[in-house]
């Protein structure tokens, strides 16, 4: 097995890092290190810099504007930009609704929007979670009626991430309530513009507001902006879930922020001699570090079996990296949110909109508990910790 970079890999590193340094601009990058989020606006430019680079879709063929990297270069890629940081590129466009388009929509369909969400000129949101219908995705309620040549849509959706700041939602419906819950599902795409459409904030522990409750209230939507077949959206939204575990280790993101942890230890917050003195917190950093290791080291076992087989398809051990993953980014925003003591009291008020704590590897000291608040969800977003222990039992434990 082999868990070191070859020598193309560690050029392919370098060329990264050199585009980083020269083209990501000075403002973005000096907030990068003082603010726990990028704005929206800061996103979008980053976004449209790697897209003009060929970038900004890292993991799609070539036919549809990606650069056509292995999976080693694309963990190579999203590990440099979480380290620098900057921001990432979307992954409702990117990871999510982009390769069910490309895979299951029309050829107009394809030429009108993968362009767009390449670009960010389209900021898609994911409308699938509903009252009720989470890990238990399949029992989602949204009703979408045929009337002519559109969809009337009525339902709720819940914990649906930058609505407030998006242009369209990529949205599971269901199509034949008579069906099997599975078999009565369709994929959607819906603008955020059309009437009956209202976005209600919801404001998680960090005291930000990240997301939000959709209504649809007779949402009239073209039958056109359907994706693939009706009463089939079941198995893209599959196809997208296991998608989203693309990169889901983030081992940059955990390496940033005990990095920060250490910095912030080693000046005084509060506590004298500072906190890296204290043999306790060191053997916790430590700790910590080898866990990181063993995180990357997994990351790459796992990236080497991609190597070999370079079929395109998610691992099913891609349900270890969300799991250790998110565990690991948990316990290293509990290492700042220690280290900077006192001073991690919230500093309150409200994200600009677009903006997100959840993702930022960057803890000021006095943002340190707004970080570690919103760390928690990371077990819950993109599949909870218990259901990717079932995929584990099952598909790889075999139990
Ligand atoms: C900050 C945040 C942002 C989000 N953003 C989005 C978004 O943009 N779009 C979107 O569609 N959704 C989003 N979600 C929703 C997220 O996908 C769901 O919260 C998640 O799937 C869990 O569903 P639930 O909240 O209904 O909890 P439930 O499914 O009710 O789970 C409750 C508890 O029961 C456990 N559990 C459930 N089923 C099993 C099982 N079979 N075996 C063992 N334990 C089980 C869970 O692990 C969890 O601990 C977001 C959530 C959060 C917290």
């Amino acid at each position: 097995m082999d868990l070191t970079f070859s020598q193309e890999e560690l050029a392919f590193r370098d060329e990264v890092r050199g585009f980083i340094r020269e083209n990501l601009p000075a403002d973005i990058r000096a907030k990068a290190g003082r603010v726990p989020y990028f704005e929206k606006a800061d996103v979008v430019t980053w976004h449209r810099i790697l897209d003009a680079r060929g970038w900004a879709a890292s993991h799609w063929p070539k036919e549809y504007g990606g650069p056509g990297w292995t999976a080693v270069q694309r963990y190579i890629f999203m590990e440099e930009l979480l380290r620098v940081p900057t921001p990432e590129p979307l992954s409702f466009n990117i990871n999510m609704v982009g390769p069910v388009i490309y895979t299951f929509g029309s050829e107009a369909q394809k030429a009108h929007f993968l362009p767009k969400i390449r670009s960010l000129d389209y900021w898609f949101c994911q409308g699938f979670s509903e009252p009720g219908a989470g890990s238990d995705l399949a029992s989602l309620r949204t009703t979408a009626r045929r009337d002519g040549d559109e969809y009337v849509i009525n339902g709720q959706k819940t914990w649906t991430s930058t609505a407030h700041v998006a242009d369209w939602m990529f949205c599971l419906v269901r199509t034949d309530p008579s069906a099997k819950k599975q078999e009565g599902i369709s994929f959607v795409l819906i603008d955020m513009k059309t009437p009956g459409i209202t976005v209600r904030p919801i404001i998680t522990i960090d005291g930000h507001h990240h997301t939000n409750e959709v209504f649809l209230d007779d949402v009239r939507v073209p039958l056109a902006n359907r994706i693939g077949a009706e009463n089939k959206g079941w198995d893209y939204a599959k196809f997208l879930l296991g998608n989203e575990r693309t990169g889901i280790a983030r081992v940059g993101l955990s390496q940033s922020r005990l990095t920060r942890a250490v910095e912030l230890a080693g000046t005084s917050t509060g506590h004298e001699p500072s906190l890296l003195q204290d043999a306790s917190f060191r053997k916790k950093i430590i700790e910590a570090e080898i866990e990181l290791k063993a995180l990357e080291i997994t990351a790459m076992r796992i990236i080497d079996r991609q190597r070999k087989r370079n079929d395109g398809h998610p691992d099913p051990a891609s349900s270890i990296l969300k799991l250790r993953g998110a565990e690991t980014q948990q316990a290293s925003a509990q290492l700042a949110l220690d280290a900077a003591g006192p001073l991690a009291a919230p500093a309150g008020g409200h994200f600009p909109a677009g903006a997100s704590a959840i993702d930022s590897p960057f803890v000021d000291a006095d943002g340190a508990a707004s970080v570690y608040l919103s760390s928690r969800a990371a077990s819950i977003y993109g599949g909870a910790s218990e259901v990717q222990k079932n995929i584990i039992a099952k598909t790889i434990l075999g139990l």
